[in-house]
């Protein structure tokens, strides 16, 4: 069999090695709120199991002291009782032990109940606690966290791993609680009844440990690379899925298939590898238990019916007794062989809540500080002070840019792809911490103010208009849950939307689909600026807010974003450039530097970058200076090429 090495790009691996006593943490700091149902539980899994020791032990006494001709009173297990309770004749004594056998197996039902309801609300709960507070932690995560891990991976530890937990709580805790009964209460009633037969009935027990051992070290990374090989699976079905349609026009639907049969491969093979050892593991645990089986039988019977003891053991064997020793040894085998399965479920549980806290433990680079105060916006002034940045280290995206933007105007941030353009406004959003320099809004740093306060001021506009699964008008709410349909139409109409929104099949509750792949991208982006108009920011930004839209379309929107930036501090991404050409103030990036600063006409007078490209948009290629165009051609290579030092 192929042996696979996940561990090496396990995406979790990280996170996983910084957790401590996971398993500590999920029952004490998880658990604790559920005490009473999990306590509840294991109290009643108790009881439980205890009665299903019962009617063996009954069985004995009714053997040799009713069908036989022993002294009632004088059987093992009735001397805990006063002699007084006992019945006197055979057959109030036959009565007596049948009301018992009844009654332990109808209270035994009540305690089988309870611990059901005990452990299924215990591992529920804590299931949909655990569920809830991790997506809660990660929806808080960077977008630098989200950049580097993809999302099959991360739904894998919210579904998959999350039900892991759940099946160690409830069936994990509810075979371990049976497993410990058992054993030691069988232990001792059997040293009770018969220490001698004892010790050959549970003989195999150590031996059972330690097969038990060595299974469990073996199995243990198995089920760790299984986890992680469920989240590679996860993860291309979700990138094909979500690319269905680039894959059928690139004609790859085979491409795609071997991807797909490649991970589902490679998790076969993990996965076959923990199957191998465990398949193997269950009957070698089986055969151990069955030999304790046969032993019992083979000493016991030939001690009940030679009526002598045989080997080094000396006094006498009831028939009662060998009979309640040969059901007992039976009753030991099954959790026995459950020991395996309750250790393989714990390790499990284990990985997973490695993994869930793994997750939860992720530290970001932006610190939040949950006592800042809130950002206040008086004049909307926005000021940029020498601010770097880089994605990763050692790489600079935006180097030493200072700008202001007074309160009210408009600045149009223009410049060749991968320049920069959109970095710098995800750092006024502050989706990303300046390395250095600083960010202001009407002298307040953004890293000093209250995070959904800073977001709350801001309305965002980005080149994909991301649409949620839901009608128009959810998605033009959104956010601003509590608008009027009144206001809902104002936006819509100011977006240039209303009108397309009446026409579509259920006006503003159509279903958008998926992603909102019913609309056009031009439609998207017109829903997602009325949801901006609609949150009535006091920054706007807009990334490429129009690029989707045709020309004409573009031009009516234009003069309702011109009402709508009029009072508000505006940052506007375009790359036709006609439509910031009345910014009033242009700043042109290059290599992450601003190269050019001034109004549309000052910059076409300077001669530079900036006429330049307007020059181009003009149409007035031949015009170009062949200096502007061997520059544009060495930036489009860097930039295909991945590389933006300049
Ligand atoms: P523009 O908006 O001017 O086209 P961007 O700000 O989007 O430029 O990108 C600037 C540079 O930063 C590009 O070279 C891009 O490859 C890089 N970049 C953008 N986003 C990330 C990211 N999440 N991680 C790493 N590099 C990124």
């Amino acid at each position: 069999m192929e042996d696979v090495d996940w561990d090496d790009d396990d995406p979790f691996e990280e996170q996983r090695e910084q957790v401590e006593s996971p398993m500590r943490r999920l029952l004490f700091e998880y658990g604790r709120p559920y005490w009473f149902s999990a306590t509840v539980g294991l109290i009643s899994s108790v009881l439980a199991r205890a009665l299903d020791l019962l009617p063996a032990l009954l069985l004995a006494v009714a053997i040799d002291a009713i069908f036989g001709d022993a002294a009632f009173a004088e059987q093992v297990p009735l001397v805990i009782l006063p002699e007084a309770w006992l019945p006197a004749t055979r057959e109030g004594q036959f009565w007596f032990v049948a009301a018992a056998i009844a009654g332990s197996f109808v209270l035994g039902a009540i305690f089988h109940w309870l611990r059901n309801w005990g452990f299924n609300a215990f591992s529920q709960d804590i299931q949909h606690d655990v569920r809830t507070a991790t997506y809660d932690k990660m929806q808080r995560l960077d977008m630098e966290f989200f950049a580097s891990k993809q999302t099959g991976e991360m739904m894998s530890v919210l579904s998959n791993d999350v039900n892991q937990l759940e099946r160690f709580l409830n069936e994990g805790m509810n075979s371990a609680t049976r497993l410990i009964v058992m054993v030691v209460g069988i232990s001792f009633l059997l040293f009770w009844l018969n220490p001698q037969l004892a010790l050959v009935s549970l003989a195999p027990v150590p031996l059972i440990a330690i097969f038990t051992y060595i299974f469990v070290k073996k199995i243990q990374p198995k089920y760790a690379a299984v986890r992680s090989s469920v989240g590679k699976v996860n993860s291309r079905l979700e990138n094909n899925l979500g690319g269905i349609g680039v894959i059928k026009s690139s004609n790859t639907e085979p491409y795609e298939s071997d991807r797909v049969e490649d991970v589902s491969k490679k998790y076969y093979n993990t996965n076959w590898e923990a199957i191998w050892l465990r398949i193997r593991f269950f009957p070698g645990l089986q055969l151990i238990s069955g030999i304790g089986f046969v032993l019992t039988f083979v000493v016991g019977g030939y001690w009940v019916f030679t009526g002598t003891a045989p080997g080094p053991f000396t006094g006498t064997l009831q028939e009662g007794v060998f009979v309640a020793f040969i059901l007992y040894t039976q009753q030991l085998v099954w959790p026995m062989a459950q020991f395996g399965q309750v250790v393989n479920m714990y390790q499990r549980a284990e990985a997973s809540s490695e993994r869930i806290f793994g997750l939860m433990d992720e530290q970001g680079r932006i610190e939040r500080d949950e006592g800042a105060a809130d950002l206040e916006v008086t004049a909307g002034r926005v000021e940029y002070e020498n601010v770097s940045f880089g994605y990763e280290q050692n790489e600079r995206i935006i180097d030493d840019v200072s700008f202001d933007v007074d309160g009210g105007e408009t600045v149009a941030l223009v410049g060749p792809t991968g320049a920069g353009k959109s970095t710098v406004l995800k750092l006024l959003l502050r989706l990303y911490d300046v390395d250095d320099g600083a960010i202001r809004i009407d002298g307040q740093d953004v890293r000093e103010v209250s995070l959904p306060s800073l977001r709350q001021s801001m309305g965002y506009v980005g080149q994909e208009s991301f649409l949620f699964y839901g009608t128009v008008e959810e998605n033009i709410t959104y956010g601003t849950f509590d608008a009027s349909r009144e206001e809902i139409v104002e936006a819509a109409k100011s977006a240039e939307a209303h009108d397309f929104i009446r026409n579509l099949p259920d006006g503003y509750d159509t279903m958008v689909g998926e992603r909102g792949v019913k609309l056009s991208g031009g439609q998207r982006q017109r829903v997602a600026i009325a949801r901006a108009v609609l949150k009535d920011p006091d920054i706007l930004v807009l990334d490429e807010a129009t690029s989707d839209v045709d020309t004409e379309t573009e031009m009516l929107i234009q003069r309702s974003i011109d009402d709508l930036t009029e009072e508000r501090t505006t940052f506007a991404i375009a790359h036709r450039l006609s439509t910031i050409k009345d910014a009033d103030q242009i700043l042109v990036l290059e290599g992450g530097s601003v190269a050019e600063r001034g109004s549309h006409d000052e910059l076409l007078e300077n001669g530079g970058l900036y006429s330049h490209l307007w020059g181009v948009q003009a149409g007035e290629i031949e015009e170009l200076p062949q200096e502007f165009i061997e520059r544009a051609q060495r930036r489009t290579a860097r930039t295909e090429a991945g590389d933006d030092d300049d």
